[in-house]
């Protein structure tokens, strides 16, 4: 047995870089005082020098002594991660079954990460006095020395070194020997890259209006600050109607907190879509001597050290960003607002895939806060969280302006098809509307879902949609081998030369991206008539993103065209007309949360129209007018969906009855892949895991995806860690071949 090392101080540090588990290290004596936890430390790890993070003070096991290493040297006094962020970091391991590696890594910007100060900008300063004429007589042996030592005195005032030294063309040396005779002083000031400067801070539309609450926001409000008191955690969903006034109570809570001292985590689904609120926050909150920190993944390196810096430090108490930036590390959390907390977009899709609302709970449960989730059509798990009293509520049914929500028409796609003998994109009644609009001069939306990336068999004369007997969700056709799947449980049938339900030969297949209705909208209306299009490919374009969004805004765009994203949060006061293309396509997706995205959606496109002073209209093409979710969006019914989506999801036991971990299979051969999944499926067979409920495996609705086959497998579960731990056992010992790669992908939400 080797000795055992026992006075020595020993850690526990996670190195980065594809590492996926901590490791003890000695401290060396002159470091024991300065180590804290959340430090960055520099280690030796085989023969590679890397950095790591101080993960705990106190090791799981003591290694025997030849065999511990010491940790080099400390990257910065500072430590990157506080406490709670490490705790964080912990919980989010054991829930989404992710490395630690991954999440730290989407922790701590790789600025911080690669051991760069912040940015500070150098400032020099000298004074004349008695001595002045001395110093200079002193100094003509170094002309350099002296031509700036004059210069400063002649300023008499602070100036910046590098721009001096330039004008001066005189050498860095020089100034550092002055500095270090004590004949001038030099002072360091922290500058601030702030990306959203430019872009944010030309908005004067959104100068901070003062009104007073209407009866329903103060009510809202009265609420929040009630439970904020309490200063215990507390999750409370603020569901109001599109143009209710949500962010005028956010930032009334918002207000409460920072007088108490507090610091505040606003999240929003995408930044970009989000001006209006950048600049709302900016309006109210520079007012009052906050700087509000943008934090978005299009920042640079720089950039986000910054903004990270500003927060750690408490110069700034409020931060906006989109899902990563929950993890900004605000001091003082005391509340996070999750705005449109039911949006897709606060899933990471990659690995930690975690959700942002998720984690935003689990936060501020660590630290004693509220979070505050908005939204006009809650996710049902929020709602659910609501009916188990989990989550508190506050409810604004009205819009601040009084008026209805829009008029919604349904058009019945079936019955134009009859008409126009062939199925028309744009139905007679909608291009009507979008003709009258264009001459009366104002604007209108075109509004195109999305995604859908298979094909699913859908009758024009009826609308059937052939679904799973054991499912319930739509099946898919697979053009390979003529047959229909279901991408939940594998079931199979020839797909029908005929529709099942009313005989009709026109089943078919279709689809038509945003560019093909630009065209079309372009040949149906006046030359003159100008028209854009927004969609995921402009969003890398971030210029051209923006840019259209303004000209829109003024005016000088007639007809908007574009995916789900124009449906978030954008508000047009002159567009008058919404026209939705294609209700039915997300209800054709195989996923059981394909009712829930069309309800949410429609009720958001609705949202978007008549936020000025004209009334708003809206167009619903349709081929399922009678489906629920477009019933109820019509009548902007939300409880009378939310009661009947629930029925349905407890019958099933589907989220947010249990939690979905979905397992997915992926390798280069299509055989290996569906073997291996088969071979686990049996080893749970033979070895159940208990209180699980297990579907597939069948192939991923992308069956093939950058070349890599894949199927999948999905868990239904009432407990995730209990579920996970046993999981792990069984996976432990199952021989996967080297060729074959599995993920879990815990509260999945995207089945793709
Ligand atoms: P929501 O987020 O609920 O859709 P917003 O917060 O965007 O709604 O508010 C819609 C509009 O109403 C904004 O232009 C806002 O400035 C305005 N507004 C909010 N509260 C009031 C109020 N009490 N009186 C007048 N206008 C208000
Ligand atoms: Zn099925
Ligand atoms: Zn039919």
């Amino acid at each position: 047995m080797s000795e055992v090392v026992s006075n020595s101080k020993i850690i526990e540090v996670q190195p980065f870089g594809g590492y996926d588990q901590a490791l003890s290290y000695g401290v060396p004596q002159s470091l024991i005082n300065r180590i804290q936890i959340g430090c960055l430390v520099r280690i030796s790890l085989g023969r590679r020098n890397t950095i790591g993070i101080v993960l705990s003070l106190s090791p799981k096991e003591r290694p025997p002594v030849n065999k511990l290493k010491f940790i080099t040297s400390l990257v910065q006094e500072q430590p990157v991660l506080n406490e709670e962020l490490i705790r964080l970091a912990r919980w989010m391991c054991t829930y989404y079954a992710s490395s630690i590696d991954h999440v730290l890594e989407g922790m701590i910007p790789s600025a911080v990460k690669e051991g760069m100060g912040e940015k500070k900008k150098r400032y020099i300063h000298a004074t004349k006095d008695s001595k002045t004429e001395l110093v200079l007589a002193e100094l003509k042996n170094s002309p350099q020395q002296k031509k700036l030592f004059s210069y400063l005195v002649k300023c008499g005032q602070e100036v910046a070194l590098h721009e001096t030294l330039k004008i001066l063309d005189v050498g860095i040396s020089s100034a550092n020997a002055l500095i270090k005779k004590k004949l001038a002083t030099e002072t360091n000031k922290v500058i601030e890259r702030d990306a959203y400067e430019d872009e944010f801070s030309d908005s004067n539309d959104f100068v901070d209006q003062e009104f007073s609450l209407t009866k329903e926001q103060k009510k809202a409000t009265d609420e929040i600050i009630l439970a904020l008191q309490k200063k215990t955690f507390q999750p409370h969903l603020l569901q109001g109607v599109t143009g209710s006034g949500k962010t005028e109570v956010y930032f009334q809570a918002m207000e409460k907190v920072l007088s108490d001292g507090g610091g505040v985590l606003f999240l929003v689904p995408e930044v970009a879509l989000a001006p209006q609120t950048v600049s709302r926050l900016r309006g109210r909150f520079n007012k009052q001597n906050e700087s509000v920190v943008v934090w978005h993944s299009h920042l640079s390196a720089g950039e986000r050290l910054d903004a990270w810096s500003a927060l750690t430090s408490g110069r700034s108490r409020i931060v906006v960003g989109a899902r990563s930036a929950i993890f900004a590390p605000v001091q003082n959390l005391k509340l996070i607002i999750i705005d449109e907390e039911h949006e897709p977009s606060y899933k990471q899709e990659e690995s930690p895939r975690y959700h942002g609302r998720d984690v935003g709970v689990y936060r501020a449960m660590l630290n004693q806060a509220m979070c505050l989730l908005g939204s006009a059509t809650p996710s049902l798990e929020t709602l659910h969280n609501v009916a188990n009293k989990k989550y508190s509520r506050s409810t604004l049914s009205q819009r601040v302006d009084g008026r209805d929500l829009p008029l919604v028409h349904l058009i019945d796609m079936r019955k134009e098809a009859q008409r126009e003998k062939n199925i028309p994109i744009l139905s007679q009644p909608l291009v009507e509307a979008l003709r009258q609009r264009y001459y009366n001069r104002e604007q209108s939306i075109l509004f195109l879902n999305r995604r859908g990336f298979n094909t699913t068999m859908l009758c024009p004369d009826c609308g059937n949609v052939e679904q799973c007997k054991d499912c319930s969700i739509s099946m898919t056709f697979h053009r390979t081998d003529g047959q229909l799947r279901c991408h939940i449980c594998g079931y199979r049938k020839p797909a029908p030369r005929f529709c099942p339900n009313c005989r009709s030969f026109d089943i078919i297949k279709k689809g038509h991206g945003t560019q093909r209705i630009e065209d079309i909208t372009q040949s149906l209306l006046p030359r003159k008539a100008v028209i854009r299009r927004i969609d995921a490919d402009m969003m890398s374009k971030k210029n051209l993103f923006r840019q259209t969004l303004d000209e829109f805004r003024k005016g000088k765009i007639d007809i908007l065209v574009g995916t789900q994203m124009i449906a978030k949060g954008l508000d047009f006061p002159n567009v008058t007309l919404v026209g939705v293309i294609d209700a039915d396509l997300p209800l054709r997706m195989e996923d059981f949360r394909a009712s829930e995205r069309a309800f949410q959606l429609l009720t958001q496109v609705s949202g978007r129209a008549g936020r000025g002073d004209r009334a708003g209209e809206v167009y619903v093409q349709t081929y399922a007018p009678h489906a629920p979710s477009i019933q109820f969006a019509r009548k902007g019914d939300v409880e009378g969906f939310i009661v009947e989506e629930m029925e349905m999801r407890e019958e099933f036991q589907y989220p947010p009855f249990r939690h979905l971990v979905r397992h997915v299979f992926r390798g280069r051969s299509e055989e290996k892949t569906s073997f291996y999944a088969e071979q686990w499926a049996k080893v749970l067979e033979n070895n159940p895991i208990e209180n699980v409920d297990i579907k597939g495996p069948a192939p991923a609705p992308l069956e093939k995806m950058k070349g890599y086959y894949r199927y999948h497998i999905f868990y239904l579960t009432n407990h995730v860690p209990k579920f996970l731990a046993q999981f792990r056992k069984r996976r432990e010992k199952f021989p996967l071949d080297v060729e074959i790669h599995d993920i879990l992908d815990v509260d999945a939400f995207q089945i793709s």
